[in-house]
């Protein structure tokens, strides 16, 4: 999913590459099912990826999805209250710094402030 501001800006840079999804856009895929802008297992648009890319597999919420583990997503930072949950499908789960420092990253970047990724992504020399 693209926010109206990211797609407006992708729309100037590659404007081959959104659909409409209802009322939102979204990255086009190839016949095989696969993100457009994805080579072989990379994204070729490190440094232009939507803020969910950037922040996946953390999908951070102002509202809990449940409230029997609302406790366990919840994060606060500088008094905003968030839920963070986190896609297991993300193979690198629980084998780099703790998670906590992700969190503070992701915040950051959910609210705008110019983060260079540390915790949240994998260095791209390391792949
Ligand atoms: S990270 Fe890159 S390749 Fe993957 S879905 Fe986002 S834009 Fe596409």
């Amino acid at each position: 999913m693209v926010s109206r501001g990211e797609a407006s800006k992708f729309l100037q840079k590659y404007p081959w590459s959104l659909e409409s999804l209802g009322a939102k856009s979204i990255i086009k895929h190839n016949p095989w099912g696969r993100c457009v802008f994805q080579v072989g297992n990379l994204c070729s648009i490190q440094h232009d990826k939507p803020l969910a890319c950037r922040l996946w597999p953390f999908h951070p919420r102002l509202k809990p999805l449940r409230t029997e583990d609302a406790g366990e997503a919840e994060y606060s930072h500088q008094g905003q209250r968030y839920y963070i949950y986190v896609d297991r499908r993300c193979v690198g789960l629980g084998k780099g710094p703790p998670i906590t420092l992700a969190l503070a990253e992701v915040v950051r970047m959910v609210e705008g402030i110019p983060t260079q990724p540390k915790y949240t992504t994998i260095p791209l020399q390391l792949l």
